[in-house]
């Protein structure tokens, strides 16, 4: 048995917007086994045994010597806070670098929305604890239809009936937990596929329709809207499907790539950790760009980010259903880092509390992926994923970049370990590493 007390911490369990000061937490086996005050010496108790008894100082000195040299590991962690481990809830984990930069930056869990077998067996193998990475819930497969205005589309292209049933069949198998659309099915195929899907308990997420009223999905219970980009332009529609129960992940980092890139001359090197990328990402980023630079110039779509905001905002108004999401790896956005770029916006730009923001990153997606009683925040009994911070994301949310320790489970990554994982993947040479292709 492997345990480990954190002794003086600040706790924000995220149950509320309280913070218990000088608290103690014992993790045993993955999981938060007590929270409280003085759990070093109930520890050393417990070690001394009940028939002994601590009898005397030197008797309580030897014990605690005896639990520190063994199965108890006891850190200090006066001055820090800690929270629960932050879920990225619209990534694209497609390669098995991004696994250590997303522990790096206190992302224990994350909520991958193009999912195919490969995936599965990530999602797997981290359970398993042979691959080294954030936990993942993942969606299946990108389905849409036919749609000219994608060039080299490479989204699964559902055409009849039959390839509805295939999607949801192979979504199912492959364990993944929602089917993903694209806005370009045909509606009468869509609602076919939403009253398939949702016959056979398949939660649908993903960019809404073009060809179909978004009312339609939200009475048909379309479970997740992707980014603020995808939501309805009048305000009476977003309110519809805030006050339905759909959630949300407005991924406004993501949104502003288009104008960033496109339009205001902000180039990829800038990006402060754009150097923690191995090369070959990195060039592939460039290269990508200039394709959707020279894309949207010669198209002349120039969007105007304060729409797109203020659709996101109106969402927000009526729901608390709202999760966040950093889209990454998209050109741009960083894996791991951008969580707190995302979470930043979401107060500067969204209106909301650090509190709200963390609880997007938290409470809110383990109740959308339906983990509430395991993971999202911290309580006796839950799973140990957490993350220790050198300053207070209530007081300042940019202190979620000041992760200076992460629980995930049984395992523990210290200040020396985070510090490497987010920047090695900067020295990989591509043959070291495995993109998930489909
Ligand atoms: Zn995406």
């Amino acid at each position: 048995m492997k345990q480990y007390i954190l002794t003086h911490g600040n706790l924000l369990t995220m149950r509320d917007r309280t913070i218990k000061y000088d608290t103690d937490i014992l993790i045993r086996d993955g999981k938060i086994q007590k929270i409280g005050r003085n759990l070093t010496a109930s520890a050393v108790q417990e070690a001394a045994g009940p028939v002994n008894g601590i009898n005397s100082e030197a008797d309580a000195w030897k014990c605690e010597a005896d639990a520190l040299n063994g199965e108890t590991k006891i850190l200090d962690i006066s001055g820090r806070y800690v929270m629960p481990g932050l879920i990225d809830s619209h990534c694209h984990y497609d390669a098995d670098y991004m696994g250590k930069m997303f522990l790096a930056c206190g992302v224990t869990s994350v909520r991958n929305m193009r999912g195919y077998k490969r995936h599965a067996e990530y999602a797997a193998e981290t359970l398993a604890g042979k691959r080294t990475g954030p936990y993942i819930y993942s969606s299946g497969p990108i389905y849409d239809g036919e749609d000219p205005g994608i060039p080299d589309n490479s989204n699964e292209i559902v055409r009849t009936e039959a390839d509805v049933e295939q999607a949801i069949e192979y979504t199912i198998r492959n364990g993944f937990l929602w089917l993903k659309t694209y806005p370009s099915i045909e509606p009468e195929l869509y609602r076919y596929l939403l009253k398939r899907a949702r016959q056979q308990g398949l939660p649908v997420c993903g960019h809404m329709s073009k060809k179909l009223d978004d009312k339609v999905l939200a009475d048909a219970g379309y479970y997740c809207c992707e980014h603020s980009s995808s939501l309805p332009s009048h305000n009476a529609d977003i309110r519809y499907l805030a006050e339905s129960g759909m959630w949300f992940t407005p991924t406004q980092a993501v949104c502003e790539t288009l104008p960033d890139y496109v339009w205001n001359g902000k180039t990829l090197p800038e990006l402060e950790h754009f150097k923690d990328l191995p090369e070959c990402e990195r060039e592939s980023w460039e290269s990508r760009n200039r394709k959707i630079i020279e894309s949207y110039r010669s198209q002349g779509v120039r969007p105007d980010i304060r729409v797109v905001i203020s659709r996101g905002r109106t969402f927000l108004e009526y729901s608390d259903r709202f999760m966040a999401g950093t889209d990454c790896a998209y050109p741009g956005i960083i894996p791991g880092f951008s969580m707190a770029d995302e979470l930043e916006k979401l107060v500067e730009l969204y209106g909301c509390t650090a509190f709200e923001a963390l609880k997007a990153a938290t409470v809110n997606p383990a109740a959308h992926i339906g983990l509430e009683e395991k993971k999202g925040s911290i309580r006796e009994g839950m799973d140990a994923d957490i993350v220790v911070l050198a300053g207070n994301p209530l007081a300042d949310i940019g202190n979620v970049r000041k992760v200076s320790m992460v629980f995930q489970g049984t395992n523990l990554y210290d200040e020396e370990t985070i510090r490497a994982y987010g920047s090695e993947a900067g020295f990989l040479k591509k043959e070291e590493i495995e993109f998930i292709h489909w």
